[in-house]
């Protein structure tokens, strides 16, 4: 008998533990806070052959990317670090011209989908007046496609230099992302995730930086 009940106290114990293990978990009850999301990875891919961007623009591009991430206050908000395995990656980016970035405007992007969430892009009637980066959703990944043109001349309706534009551009395609939709811009300097290639209302400024954001209204992912 008493062996008997010394076995069901370490079964009730082991079962106990068990749960409580899977309670914590699925609920991440230990770590909270910014360990509540796991890091998010992204993937800067090469210039491919036959893009039509110079490699050495190609090679600006990747660098000031992971030079304005490596410093984004995103980081305030997420975690999230760079990978050079395409395939672990949630985000991916690439440099595009015009041309690529309207050939591959599906129904599989944002810009169409049924949520009709971001405008970032009109629907395409001539393919030379695409003049916009975009964040394209392909299953569980994200795809940005920076518009090499933008890129390259920045855009004077934003006010923002061309340095200051691609700051404004790598935060603003990374947030989308993150899963952030498009904030309004009432007065001041304009939050990033407005869209500053349109320009930005009269009596305000393009922002470039990430400012306070509620992140309680992000569409994918906690
Ligand atoms: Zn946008």
């Amino acid at each position: 008998m008493f062996v008997n009940e010394i076995i069901l106290v370490v079964l009730i114990i082991i079962i106990v533990i068990f749960i409580a293990a899977t309670v914590m978990k699925k609920y991440r009850i230990f770590g909270g806070g910014d360990d509540i999301e796991e890091e998010i990875k992204y993937y800067i891919m090469p210039n491919t052959p036959g893009s039509n961007i110079d490699d050495k623009v190609y090679s600006e591009f990747i660098m000031r990317t992971k030079e304005v991430l490596s410093a984004s206050e995103w980081h305030k908000y997420h975690k999230f670090g760079e990978t050079s395995n395409e395939a672990e990656a949630t985000i991916t980016m690439e440099l595009a011209t015009n041309d690529k970035i309207s050939t591959n405007i599906g129904e599989e992007y944002y810009d169409y989908n049924m949520i009709n969430i971001y405008k970032d892009v009109e629907k395409p009637t001539d393919k030379k007046v695409i003049k916009f980066s975009t964040t394209s959703i392909l299953g569980n990944k994200r795809h940005i496609r920076f518009n090499l043109d933008n890129w390259l001349s920045g855009v004077p309706e934003s006010g923002l230099s061309t340095d200051q534009y691609r700051e404004y551009v790598i935060n603003h395609e990374f947030g989308h992302g993150l899963g952030y939709d498009h904030q309004k811009c009432v007065d001041g300097v304009c939050p990033v995730m407005y869209q500053a290639t349109r320009g930005c209302p009269v009596g305000t400024k393009c922002g470039s930086k990430v400012q306070e954001i509620d992140t309680t209204v992000r569409w994918f992912m906690k």
